[in-house]
């Protein structure tokens, strides 16, 4: 069975074709700056990358070409090959705990929701649209990415503040990644050959998150009720000091709109370096000796490690970490250094196998108190699996 895996942001849109279930990809790519000058999308089939430019004015003229290419590329013969298309949906409030087939009444809630998540749920509903319209035989599939964090209890969910926020407006720890999150334990829990087990798990892109997942199930999560919070980011600032927040309104007389965006895109990796968002260029400045570069790059570790302790004590112990994302999978000296304030619970790492970028591997010694795994992520298997099993 042919599965589609979508992942729709504003201006533009990842997918990836599956031959279901043997999670066979036949054909993955994006397309970018849709509804922009200069539109243009590339894939990739059968080893070969392909990119075109294309005059993309909506989600539904990329989702036309999309379907030309799959015929013309002969991934399938006729659209009605295609029985399920995969939605990642960033915000599912407390309704949805898990993926469901999308009618009228789960748009609305994705609509609603998108007070809580203004710049991901829009663009997911774009997707949806033009794929009912393109391929309206295929049935439609969210997969949200709060959903793996609704075991997560009042007591790490609910805010300090006055409850009635928690119940009138919805305020609280929603998390996100959790799509990531859960592929990557589930990996995990395959290694170890058992799941009643206390993971730690940390994503580490752009965005980046940790999460404590005990038998299977989440019970804490760095993000909030927004993807800023807990650790610092590429540009995104995470847990700060709440009342910077009214200090910069107040006495620096910022709008509240100049703020928000100040702490989502120059903060950070950026914010503190002043020189970039992207870790590859932070590591090249530590290299050179960069003052503001090492700055950043030892505040983001702390920040990892702060977290990792925090939920080594919630969890009660901890059977194995992972690192995942384009951090995690590919950051040597990220993840040397998180590893070397480790040993302090007995962790025990290897240089040399620590080398290992964008694959599955140990990176500790085998008198290592806690196992340490590199798993590189695939949220966009999980989609298809998830929309797979929802379309038999
Ligand atoms: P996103 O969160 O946007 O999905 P990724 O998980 O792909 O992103 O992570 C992207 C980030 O990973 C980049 O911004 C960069 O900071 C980091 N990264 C990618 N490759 C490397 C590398 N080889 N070394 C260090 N950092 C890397």
């Amino acid at each position: 069975m042919k599965i589609l895996s979508v992942n729709a942001g504003s201006s533009s849109f990842k997918f990836q074709a599956y031959e279901m279930p043997e999670a066979k990809v036949l054909i993955s790519g994006n397309f970018e700056r849709i509804g922009e000058e200069g539109s243009f999308y590339s894939f990739k089939i059968n080893g070969e990358k392909i990119k075109k430019e294309a005059d993309l004015k909506s989600h539904e003229d990329a989702f036309n070409i999309l379907m030309e290419e799959l015929i013309e590329n002969k991934v399938v013969e006729d659209l009605n090959e295609i029985k399920g298309v995969g939605h990642r949906v960033v915000q599912g409030g407390t309704k949805y705990d898990k993926s469901v087939i999308i009618d009228e009444s789960v748009i609305k809630d994705i609509e609603e929701y998108s007070v809580l998540a203004p710049l991901h749920n829009p663009a997911g509903i774009m997707g949806i649209r033009a794929s009912q319209e393109v391929i309206p035989n295929a049935i439609n599939v969210a997969v949200f990415d709060t959903a793996f964090h609704q075991t997560i209890s009042p007591e790490n969910y609910i805010y300090p503040l006055p409850y009635e926020l928690m119940e009138k407006y919805k305020i609280r720890k929603y998390g996100y990644h959790g799509t990531s999150h859960k592929y990557v334990s589930e990996k995990m829990n395959e290694i170890l050959g058992r799941t009643d087990t206390k993971l730690i798990t940390c994503h580490l892109g752009s965005g980046a998150s940790i999460s404590a997942i005990k038998n299977g199930k989440c019970i804490n999560t760095s993000m909030g009720l927004t993807p800023n919070s807990g650790l610092m980011m590429g540009t995104r600032c995470g847990d700060i000091d709440a009342t910077i927040v009214t200090y910069m309104i107040n006495s620096l007389g910022m709008t509240a709109e100049e703020v928000d965006k100040m702490m989502n895109k120059q903060s950070g990796l950026l914010g503190v370096s002043g020189k970039s968002n992207d870790a590859r260029d932070i590591e090249a400045g530590v290299v050179e000796g960069d003052e503001r570069c090492i700055l950043a790059h030892n505040m983001f570790v702390r920040k990892v490690i702060n977290h990792i302790a925090m939920y080594y004590m919630e969890l009660g112990g901890c059977d194995a970490i992972v690192f995942t994302a384009g951090i995690g999978e590919r950051s040597v000296p990220i993840r040397e250094d998180i590893l070397e304030h480790l040993s302090v619970l007995g962790v025990k790492y290897s240089k040399e196998k620590n080398q290992i970028q964008s694959e599955i591997g140990c990176v500790t010694t085998e008198d290592s108190s806690i196992p340490v795994y590199v798993i590189p992520t695939d949220e966009e298997f999980m989609i298809a699996k998830d929309t797979y099993d929802l379309a038999i």
